[in-house]
């Protein structure tokens, strides 16, 4: 399966945070003739589900989250100009001067985020950033009734317009890297295990609002007869010149990071099951395929599921990206093909003999 092709489909397709329609829409459409049945939840998680050929091998959720970071309209004013609100924890400081990409009712408005002149710019202004309520963005409409009658209203979610870009060495740059290639290996490992009846029933779940709070994971295994579940998502990675090596270890092309928890400042606060983690990381080391292990700053989804039920066994496998939250995530398409590799062979070798217990 192209990897690439599949990213820069997916990143054609908008879905910021809460408003994640057509990423519903689009994995209901690529998953759906991989899988035995697929089905939406009324809060808009995508279940679909290829079924196992042996019951008492565990049950596994892949899981990764459709929504991206993106902004909504607060308010548009007498001249046209459009006010908003982050979805999510899009970077403010990215975003003066950047093209946005409005969903209206009406279809895709493109539009740009308005700058103050440098010439009355003081000194003491240039050096900071303006809170996002002070930001306005400019659609070309002349007045409130041109923006409404382009489909804008309050309420009207948005993402950066910047197209995808394909760099040297396969280093893909584009807004929402996280969590479109959580969607991308959703999509491969499905295709990869369609003809391959494995011993367990595998769950594909693309899940809403992750960016928002894990609205979405929280309640995405409530009714799902899972054993185990693995998040996939991206991860901040080090190594460029603004982020100190004590800061963030992981690193863009060096493999997929296999998550023991996750960090704040100086403290871990979450601690991943120890069987989930070890049987991905068996299955890279018997194939030889690289990764990197620590703890990640902020969470996954996995924190959520961990939390359902009596508490399903969880962890995280994810992508070090550089630039997170910024209309110009990136990373490397190696470290992609790796996490799918990575899936795909743990998915083969899990069977009814592998325990789940800590113990
Ligand atoms: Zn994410």
């Amino acid at each position: 399966m192209d990897l690439k092709q599949v990213f820069l489909k997916l990143a054609d397709v908008s879905a910021p945070s809460g408003y994640e329609e057509p990423m519903i829409r689009h994995m209901l459409s690529e998953l759906g003739p991989l899988v035995d049945e697929v089905h939406v939840t009324p809060r808009g998680n995508v279940v679909a589900v290829q079924g196992g050929s042996d019951e008492d091998a565990p049950s596994v959720a892949l899981e990764a989250h459709m929504d991206q970071v993106g902004l909504v309209v607060a308010n548009i004013d007498e001249r046209g100009f459009i006010w908003f609100r982050r979805l999510g924890g899009m970077l403010s400081r990215t975003l003066l001067g950047q093209q946005v990409k409005l969903l209206s009712d009406k279809g895709p408005v493109m539009g740009v985020v308005g700058v103050k002149p440098g010439h009355v710019t003081s000194a003491e202004e240039a050096k900071t950033v303006p809170e996002v309520q002070d930001m306005y963005i400019d659609v070309g409409a002349r007045n409130r009734e041109e923006a409404a009658a382009m489909g804008i209203r309050v309420g009207t979610p948005m993402v950066p317009g910047a197209p995808p870009l394909v760099l040297e060495n396969g280093l893909v740059a584009s807004p929402g890297v996280d969590d479109k290639i959580g969607m991308a290996a959703l999509i491969a490992v499905a295709q990869e295990l369609k003809d391959r009846k494995i011993p367990s029933t595998v769950y594909y779940l693309a899940a809403v609002e992750e960016e928002n709070g894990l609205r979405g994971a929280y309640s995405i295994l409530y009714d799902l007869d899972v054993d185990m579940a693995v998040a996939i998502d991206t991860t901040s990675a080090g190594y460029q010149p603004d982020v100190k090596m004590r800061d963030i270890f992981y690193e863009i092309g060096k493999g997929p990071a296999i998550h023991h928890g996750e960090q704040g400042r100086g403290r871990v606060n979450v601690i991943h099951h120890h069987r989930v983690r070890e049987w991905l990381k068996a299955a890279a080391d018997a194939e030889g395929i690289p990764y990197q292990e620590n703890f990640q700053f902020g969470g996954t989804d996995a924190g959520a599921m961990a939390k359902t039920r009596a508490g399903i066994p969880a962890s995280t496998i994810a992508l070090p990206r550089r630039y997170s939250h910024s209309p110009v995530e990136a990373f490397y398409l190696e470290d992609l093909e790796n996490l799918v590799k990575i899936l795909v062979t743990a998915l083969e070798e899990l069977d009814s003999s592998f325990d789940v217990s800590r113990i």
